[in-house]
């Protein structure tokens, strides 16, 4: 026989059941087994397999030879003034993610990352002013949220979960889906968003799957013309495409699709603006969320929010149609932790 290079060992973050089973296969198959292993990874979120204390220990040496446990390693952390915390994650190719936990009331919120980058180069946007990055994968995304968790003693407590962080979720269908899958049996879908710069065969996908997340979606624009100057990528496909896309996405009772409308100061905040999100969207269900723009005068030279008076006049003209409006005005901004605001890689600070 020739001799044979030693299969690399399987990353058990981001391993389904099926997975579980192949690498238990020769070592103790029974399904009880397989769902103590695939637990210990997606409930209990240990960071080693020695940690998985109900097994043996000649199981837990037999597994450490065919599997690992490996996440995301988180670099560095940063807080802010208003409780919010902001996580740089760096993965074994040296690529770094933000992500960022904001405390509400009553539960508390983790903003994950899909991408290291974005491709769709919205012109208010930190993170699509980087370009493109590569996907995640489910591994990456799944291990970013248990490295945050343990190294923040959340575990175990109200959490919603939104992918609003680096990337768009719907240009990484494989990556976010598999992390979906991987949060099933501890987070419930009504808990989770997705948001979207509105990828419309992405939405079909998402729209089609047994266990939708919510679904928050980014407008931005109320014209065509004025979207493909603001998020070019996304406009590829038209707004009426969109708006069709949303109107066949499966709501169940109660549910809205959040609509998320950056203010940007003279350029999409004027009054004929506010007249004209209500008719786009009229019948159907959602709520509108108003995001002053969190600015970088670095990569964003030249873009402001509103003052405050004419934020609070756009979300008077959607109330006076009888819209659900609230205005976001975003957490972590101190710490560039806000929408839009995250970049990945550290950046130095001078001096
Ligand atoms: N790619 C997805 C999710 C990440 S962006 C999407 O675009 O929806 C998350 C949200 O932040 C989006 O609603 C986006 O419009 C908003 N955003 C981006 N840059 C921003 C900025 N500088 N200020 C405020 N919000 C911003
Ligand atoms: Fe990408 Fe969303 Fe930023 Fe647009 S707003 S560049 S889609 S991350």
């Amino acid at each position: 026989m020739t001799a044979q290079t030693p299969s690399p060992r399987l990353n058990l973050v981001g391993a389904d059941r099926a997975q579980v089973a192949a690498v238990l296969a020769d070592i103790d198959p029974r399904p009880y087994r397989i769902e103590q292993v695939y637990h210990w990874v997606t409930r209990r979120l240990v960071a080693s397999i020695e940690d998985m204390s109900n097994l043996s220990k000649p199981l837990r040496a037999a597994l450490s030879e065919r599997a690992m446990i490996q996440d995301p390693g988180i670099v560095e952390t940063v807080h802010a003034p208003d409780g919010t915390l902001k996580l740089a994650l760096v993965h074994r190719d040296g690529s770094v993610v933000e992500a960022v936990v904001m405390p509400m009331e009553g539960h508390v919120t983790v903003c994950l990352s899909v991408q290291t980058g974005c491709a769709v180069g919205c012109v208010f946007c930190v993170t699509g002013a980087l370009g493109p990055g590569r996907n995640l994968t489910g591994a990456e995304i799944f291990g970013q949220y248990r490295a945050i968790l343990r190294s923040t003693g959340l575990a175990g407590q109200p959490l919603n979960l939104v992918f609003m962080g680096m990337g768009e979720p719907l240009l990484n269908l494989e990556g976010l889906e598999r992390a979906l899958e991987l949060l099933a049996d501890t987070v419930s879908p009504r808990r989770i968003t997705v948001s979207t710069s509105g990828i419309v065969p992405g939405l079909r996908r998402l729209a089609a799957l047994p266990r939708r997340p919510n679904l928050a979606v980014s407008l931005n624009a109320t014209t065509q013309a004025q979207r493909a100057r603001l998020m070019p990528a996304a406009a590829r496909w038209p707004l009426d495409e969109l708006l069709d896309a949303l109107h066949a996405y499966p709501l169940e009772r109660g549910r809205r699709i959040t609509v998320e409308y950056v203010l940007l100061a003279g350029i999409n905040d004027s009054p004929d603006d506010a007249r004209r999100l209500p008719v786009l969207l009229r019948g159907l269900p959602v709520k509108v969320n108003l995001i002053p723009l969190n600015p970088d005068p670095q990569f964003l030279p030249g873009l402001q929010a509103p003052d405050e008076e004419r934020i609070n006049a756009f979300a008077a003209t959607l109330a006076a149609a009888h819209m659900n409006v609230t205005v976001r005005w975003s957490k972590g901004r101190e710490v560039a932790a806000a929408c839009g605001q995250l970049r990945g890689r550290l950046v130095p600070t001078p001096g």
